[in-house]
């Protein structure tokens, strides 16, 4: 079962709506899988803002199934108020509730953690999503090699205002990806040659700093980035205003941090 798999299930499984084996199953892909936990305890979070909203006073139901519509875009079901599935879907929350508390997602481990160790979040979180996508083999979101069509997908679905993408000697954009990770919406830029990918993580970085000393800064000719390779990819982490960049590649780490430094600082 892959992470799409998993997104496409998930709202049967906060529903309560999934057989046991199913259940058990997306169970133990976010036990192991934290972009996944991240979107169940983003969803969790909504509706708890939704009930929260519904307890304080009478919703309009044409409001109430705009909200709903706004978690739940891939099939209909029955108003949130529904008797019938109360129990069963206390039940799947509870155990839902029960995973984050085990397995917290990053964001929330983020909270108790020291900036070293924020840092390393920076420097590992982009890798392991990149190596998620790969092995998932998902399409991209959107497909382009228009720099402005890019730009505009991106517009009002992150924080931030998408930055241009830079041209790149022997790459080639081929699209984007919105992802959640750390507790926040990012934008993926993605390029590919014939025979390597790269994905440019943009992050917005609410303080959360790239490495500014330790073992894998790197000062590069108009910046600092931070430089890790995990399990053969190279991320090239820096800031440039209130948005951290992530390079993350399968190209040889003197190669990714030589494109790194293509970019416009
Ligand atoms: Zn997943």
């Amino acid at each position: 079962m892959n992470c799409s798999d998993v997104r496409n299930e998930l709202r049967a499984l906060l529903d309560g709506e999934c057989a046991e084996a199913l259940r058990a199953s997306l169970q133990s892909h976010l036990r192991i899988c934290e972009t996944c936990r991240g979107e169940a305890e983003a969803i969790i979070a909504f509706e708890r803002r939704v009930r929260e909203a519904v307890q304080a006073e009478p919703v309009p139901p044409a409001l109430l199934a705009r909200l709903r519509s706004r978690v739940n875009h891939r099939r209909p079901r029955h108003s949130i108020l529904a008797i019938g599935s109360r129990i069963a879907r206390t039940l799947a929350l509870l155990g839902v509730f029960a995973l984050i508390l085990l397995f917290p997602p990053a964001s929330i481990i983020r909270l108790r953690q020291d900036p070293a160790e924020s840092r390393l979040e920076v420097a590992e979180t982009p890798i392991n999503e990149l190596r998620t996508f790969i092995d998932s083999r998902r399409p991209l979101d959107v497909a382009t090699s228009d720099s402005d069509a890019l730009r505009s997908w991106f517009a009002g679905k992150v924080m931030f205002s998408p930055p241009p993408s830079p041209p790149l000697p022997d790459l080639r954009l081929i699209g984007g990806r919105l992802c959640f990770f750390m507790n926040r919406r990012i934008a993926a830029y993605m390029y590919g040659s014939d025979t390597h990918l790269v994905s440019l993580y943009i992050i917005p970085s609410l303080g959360q700093k790239a490495a500014r000393d330790g073992a894998n800064r790197r000062q590069m000719a108009d910046r600092v980035a931070d430089v890790r390779t995990l399990d053969g990819l190279t991320n090239v982490a820096w800031e440039r205003g209130d948005l951290v960049y992530a390079l993350v590649s399968d190209m040889p780490e003197a190669v990714a941090v030589q494109l790194a430094g293509e970019f416009p600082p």
